[in-house]
């Protein structure tokens, strides 16, 4: 299909090339000089102690599953708008989910009176996810985590470089290191992307050496040491995985970081834009839903948001296929985030029960619309006046 504009595309050029040829040109390939160098400035961006590249995220939700301690018996509560992969790495530890339900139509992200509800004498561990880079009420969800004795687990996927303030009086601190862990994704899609890769960050040393020792088989010391002359040999001292990333992901993560914060402020200004042009279709008997549009004015917030993606909620009655037929007409692509994981088969069988009212409404009624770094504004209008009409019928 040849989109006039597509859900989202890459901000790649030479720099992205050069970066991956001069590792092949170094002929080292794995877990190396590059790596550490993208940790480091990684870490240095996000204001972390420790982050861990890895895989991709998932394999990082996983290790900070296993870091907190997650295994059988324990329960975790989490959202079910969310990817698969969210709660996916909670059940690999042989955890239980419990799903909680989100704000509301305004803001997608978890409610904290509903995670609270959640609470049981088995719970051990809350994972939130960070909505479109949009900040969770991460100040009440760690009041919640300390009065219960839980770790927090940040799914940070959409949002590296966003921030929220501490009304308490601290500095403003970036998504990903208000809880215990945080887990970034740098797949093709994302603000920053490598292809496949992710980021682990944490400010606990303990956590971080285990994360370190679970990513390489729980090896004490790794090829790269030995290449260096630093060991000769190793022990094998945790049940660990191959979940290490490699030195040409690595070099474009640190090109795309270097990329994040002019992408995430074009980002924004096109959130902006499709904000004031919408808003009257949000007013009325039949109105669209446009969900975190009092970020549109910066002086409402006390965060800035990473703006990965960009959903809308259809008026309840309208058929949802049919507008996303039309927008493809128009050679618009669209999306939806996300089909609630409760309601998929796997989790269906094995959580019958669950209900959460606003997750299921709202996941009926979203649509996403292309948002990314190198969308022109005349690629935007176009895109306003096809939901216009796509409304409409
Ligand atoms: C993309 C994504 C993941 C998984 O990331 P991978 O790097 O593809 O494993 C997890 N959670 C959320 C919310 C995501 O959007």
């Amino acid at each position: 299909m040849d989109w006039k504009v597509p859900l989202a595309d890459l901000n790649y050029d030479v720099e992205e090339e050069q970066a991956a040829l001069a590792v092949l040109r170094s002929r080292w390939l794995t877990l190396g000089a590059v790596t550490q160098r993208f940790e480091q400035e990684f870490g240095r961006v996000v204001g972390s102690k420790h982050a861990l590249a890895v895989s991709n995220a998932t394999v990082a939700l996983h290790l900070a599953c296993r870091a907190v301690g997650l295994g059988p018996g324990d329960e975790v509560i989490a959202p079910s708008l969310s990817f698969v992969a969210t709660t996916n790495a909670a059940l690999y530890t042989g955890a239980s989910v419990r799903f909680a339900d989100i704000r509301g139509a305004d803001d997608l992200t978890l409610a904290p009176q509903a995670i609270e509800a959640q609470i049981t004498p088995r719970t051990r561990a809350i994972i939130v996810m960070h909505y479109g880079g949009y900040p969770c009420q991460m100040v009440e969800i760690m009041q919640i985590a300390r009065r219960h004795g839980l770790a927090v687990i940040e799914d940070a996927a959409h949002a590296p470089g966003a921030w929220l303030n501490d009304p308490l009086g601290g500095a403003a601190r970036h998504l990903g290191t208000w809880g215990d862990v945080g887990c970034f994704s740098f797949f093709s899609n994302k603000n920053l992307s490598t292809g496949e890769g992710g980021m682990l960050v944490t400010d606990r040393d303990d956590i971080a050496a285990q994360v370190r020792l679970m990513r390489s088989h729980g090896m004490t010391s790794l090829t790269w040491d030995r290449h260096q002359g630093h060991a000769y040999s190793y022990d094998v001292v945790e049940l660990g995985y191959n979940y290490r990333i490699d030195e040409i992901h690595s070099a474009l993560g640190l090109v795309q970081l270097e990329k994040l914060s002019a992408g995430n402020a074009r980002r924004a200004a096109i959130s902006r834009r499709y904000w004031q042009s919408l808003h009257d279709l949000s007013l009325g008997p039949r109105p669209l839903g446009l969900p975190f549009s009092h970020y549109a004015d910066p002086a409402h917030v006390s965060a800035s948001a990473a703006y990965h993606i960009f959903p809308i909620l259809l008026p309840a009655a309208l058929d949802r296929l049919a507008f996303i037929d039309r927008m493809r007409a128009e050679q618009i692509q669209t999306s939806i985030h996300y089909p609630p994981i409760h309601q998929f088969t796997y989790y269906r069988q094995r959580y019958p029960d669950v209900m959460l009212p606003f997750t299921e409404d709202i996941a009926a009624r979203e649509v996403t619309l292309p948002l990314y770094p190198t969308m022109t504004d005349e690629q935007v209008s176009w895109v306003i006046e096809a939901v216009r009409r796509s409304l409409a019928g």
